[in-house]
């Protein structure tokens, strides 16, 4: 059977609302007090398999270079390449089924193989080696061109033929769950004569999914389509906390800097991009159509539902402030990795591509806040009352993703942050 059957049931228990059934199997990297070394493991309902344990017991294929899951990240993993990632997949499928007696039925090897999720801290899982911010959802493009140049003009003439991104911070990079500080910045309002540097004003998040690249590609040589797809490894829910102010005014001419080196949140579970597959679906016509190096043959999108839920500093319940969808986007993770290599650009295992802010044709499908409160016009009111433009000291926000199967979800677990107060400026 193959590890996306719809029908493969596990001795572990898992809810049908649950992220991490039989067919999902995210990798990520944790420690427990037991034992605080980061190795790697496989969510699987509300345990962690632990794959160091499962490889030391003989029960892994043999990888090019043994103990890859011992590591505390999972580089050398994916370095090892798509053939291993789908046999080390079937394998760890196999030893969870329900009707598989060899990890069911020994007692000892369960007892050292499997943690409580809840009991485990969970680390940023990869190494990564550098991160490209794409800017590939139509709407999101539209609506923030209409802000800052009006509606004609919302659209650069370059939008339809590229897929525009910039090169950002990797070693901002950080793993669901850590606080996020409010940036200090140059900021220069319209009534400013000259520019100030103070605590951000206008914070905001970036509904992203991320695509994590796991083949090099050599420098001076560039891929297709179809060898970026078979490239990525999986894809992780991302946050690229974004600082308005300091955005528009130091945008020019080269495009964002430290409005958006901060901080960046992923989250904990990388999902295999094997355990999407059925999920496939196509993305919106391109129109034109694209360069021959950028086009693509078939269903490069993905049927991914994703969720923003904002808690207000103080309030103990979130409101869910945007759903839409990860298929919106107009240019897919493929395309995204063609391009980057199209001049010759090497990449590396490691390497996080994320798709740009996700928004969809509706008003509650907006992916940023500076959307959502169109610029701070419109602001939101909250379920507790709580009025927002941009996030407040305290605010809490929470991504969830997942694809919907037929009784079970192939989820990504949560990337969320807590903003913090600002550091102190200078005299
Ligand atoms: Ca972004």
């Amino acid at each position: 059977m193959s590890p996306n059957d719809p029908a493969l049931r596990s001795f572990i228990d898992v809810p049908a609302d649950c992220d991490f059934p039989i067919q999902n199997l995210p990798y990520g990297v944790f420690s427990t007090a037991a034992n605080p070394k980061p190795r790697a493991g496989v969510a699987i309902g509300d345990v962690i398999l632990d794959l160091a344990v499962i490889e030391s017991a003989g029960l892994l294929p043999k990888i090019s270079r043994p103990g890859v899951f011992g590591e505390a990240t999972l580089n050398a993993f994916m370095a090892s390449g798509p053939r291993t990632w789908a046999g080390v997949r079937e394998a760890i499928s196999k030893l969870l089924r329900h009707d598989e007696a060899t990890l069911r039925d020994n007692a000892e090897l369960r007892q050292n193989a499997f943690v409580a999720r809840k009991d485990a801290k969970l680390h940023l899982p990869l190494r990564v080696s550098a991160f490209t911010d794409f800017y590939s959802s139509k709407e999101h493009a539209t609506n923030a061109g209409t802000m800052i140049r009006g509606p004609e003009n919302a659209l650069q003439a370059n939008w339809l033929h590229i897929p525009i991104a910039y090169n950002s911070r990797a070693n901002t990079i950080v793993v669901d769950g850590t606080p996020v500080r409010r940036p200090l910045g140059q900021i220069k309002g319209p009534d400013h004569p000259s520019p100030i540097f103070t605590a951000c004003r206008r914070l905001d998040f970036e509904l992203e999914m991320a695509a994590v690249v796991g083949q090099p590609t050599t420098m001076g040589e560039y891929i297709s389509v179809d060898q970026a797809q078979a490239s990525i490894f999986g894809f992780v829910l991302l946050n690229d906390w974004s600082a308005r102010d300091i955005q528009a005014w130091e945008y020019v001419p080269l495009g964002p800097f430290m409005a958006k080196a901060f901080a960046t949140t992923i989250g904990a579970w990388i999902v295999p991009a094997e355990a999407l597959e059925p999920f496939r679906v196509h993305g919106p016509k391109q129109d034109p159509e694209p360069l021959p190096y950028l086009r693509q043959k078939g269903p490069m999108n993905y049927d991914l539902n994703l969720q923003v839920d904002l808690t207000p500093a103080g309030a103990s319940q979130a409101t869910t402030i945007t759903r839409t969808n990860f298929s919106y986007m107009y240019w897919s993770s493929a395309q995204q990795l063609a391009h980057h290599t199209s001049s010759g650009c090497a990449m590396s295992v490691g390497d996080v591509l994320g798709s740009g802010t996700i928004s969809g044709p509706e008003k509650s499908q907006r992916g940023s806040m500076l959307e959502l409160s169109w610029g701070g016009k419109e602001p939101m009111t909250l379920d507790d009352g709580s009025v927002r433009s941009f996030l407040e000291d305290g605010d809490t926000v929470t991504f969830r993703g997942w694809c919907q199967g037929k009784g079970y979800r192939v989820g990504f677990g949560t990337a969320a942050g807590t903003i913090t107060p600002a550091a102190n400026p200078p005299e």
